[in-house]
């Protein structure tokens, strides 16, 4: 081997011993309720398409028709030759869906995040975010050069703490423009499937002068009357300075957006780098997600979410009953903490065995010791998947327990 193999070879068996080395796992058919998997069909309880649109013939037709009349790309970044009508209507549902005056889309919501905070903030300015946030926020504040402070998961006093602090540090600047202070935390966490007390964070956030960011990835299509998100089912809309959402999870497509008013539209266009030095979504992309946000707003979109919450209700039950009780969550992400990586490890691959599929999350994607398996329901899994999945539970309790007492 050279050196350089020797010594990634290291590093990826520093990962394996420390039972966090992961690998890609090909998936031979379309990642719907059932995949195909080493030859084998599972039942599938690991997706982010909640409402099950990922495979809907409505989405699929949409994404054939913008490639017959756009092509397979775009051609070249938004701001030359690649901002495509298709683009420009699927910003414009976006807004209507959020209640903003504009929105913008971006290739994925990991570059959507990095373009809006990377073009807001600067050295000098404060971010402040909750522990949790999710990878492609944090990566954000290393690059935009803001100072980074995080407050512990929900903790208002100690946001609030967060906020005095960042307030003083304005107050001493002296640089050409006032000091900026943006909170971000997701609406529903991806790891947890708990909640923010946004109602709460904007009391704060207005009374230090700060502005807030809320990561919709799984709030987007599941909350609120109109199913746009926890920002209109908590009636805030009009007191966000920036929501994000991702296109990929509810929505069934792929891409990212944030939505607010249209000076910060504008800005981005100007400034978000991820959005000038990139090619434009795909079409199929862009005509997916509009046609998904259609149908969210639909009666269908309504039918599905109650469905959803449905299975959400069965699941649990099914989980307690196998001696697996998962936190307590209001959302399609049902998380089992079993803590030690590898017995989080182990019972993703009993239940393989057993015919299902539910990833282990481990560190880096949540705290070391804090391993979990992360159940996610979709509105397209039938009654048979669930007394299945009940099935496959019992196979893997009754396993436990005889490991435990030989
Ligand atoms: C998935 C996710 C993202 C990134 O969105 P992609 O479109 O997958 O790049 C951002 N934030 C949260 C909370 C997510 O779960």
């Amino acid at each position: 081997m050279t050196d350089f193999d020797t010594q990634l070879a290291a590093e990826l068996a520093a990962l394996a011993a420390a039972g966090l080395r992961r690998e890609l796992r090909r998936v031979d058919s379309a990642a719907g309720t059932r995949v195909r998997v080493g030859g084998r069909e599972l039942l599938n309880f690991s997706a982010n398409d909640y409402l099950g649109l990922a495979q809907h013939p409505a989405l699929k037709e949409a994404a054939v028709k913008a490639v017959e009349q756009y092509g397979a790309g775009s051609g070249a970044s938004r701001l030359v030759c690649g901002s495509l009508a298709v683009h420009h209507e699927l910003e414009e549902v976006l807004a209507a869906f959020k209640g903003t005056e504009a929105a913008l889309s971006f290739s994925t919501g990991f570059a959507a995040a990095q373009g809006a905070i990377v073009a807001l903030l600067d050295k000098g300015d404060v971010l402040i975010v909750d522990k949790l946030v999710h990878a492609c926020i944090v990566d954000a504040a290393k690059v935009c050069g803001a100072s980074l402070r995080v407050f512990r998961h929900n903790d208002l006093n100690d946001l609030e703490a967060k906020l005095e602090w960042a307030a003083k540090q304005r107050s001493a600047g002296s640089g050409q423009r006032s000091a900026r202070i943006l909170v971000v935390t997701e609406s529903v966490f991806s790891m947890d499937g708990d909640l923010a007390p946004l109602r709460d964070i904007v009391e704060l956030k207005e009374r230090f002068g700060a502005w807030l960011m809320v990561d919709e990835a799984h709030g987007t299509g599941l909350f609120g009357e109109r199913r746009s998100g926890l920002v209109e089912e908590f009636g805030l809309t009009g007191r966000m300075e920036i929501q994000m959402a991702t296109l990929g999870k509810a929505l069934g497509a792929a891409g990212g957006a944030i939505c607010g008013s249209r000076q910060l539209v504008d800005l981005l266009v100007n400034r978000a780098r991820s959005l000038v030095f990139s090619t434009a979504p795909a079409p199929a992309a862009a005509a997916a997600a509009r046609a998904g946000v259609a149908i969210i707003q639909s009666q269908e979109g309504e039918t599905r979410r109650q469905r959803l919450w449905l299975l959400v209700e069965e699941l649990k039950r099914a989980l307690i009953g196998a001696g697996l009780p998962p936190s307590a969550v209001r959302a399609p992400i049902v998380p089992v903490v079993v803590g030690a990586e590898s017995r989080a490890m182990a019972l993703s691959g009993a239940l393989r065995e057993a015919g299902v599929f539910v990833p282990a999350i481990r560190f880096p994607t949540v705290a070391r010791g804090a391993a979990r398996l992360r159940f996610t329901v979709s509105a397209a899994h039938t009654a048979e998947d669930l007394i299945e999945l009940r099935g496959a539970l019992a196979t893997v309790g009754n396993r436990q327990s005889a490991m435990a007492n030989a």
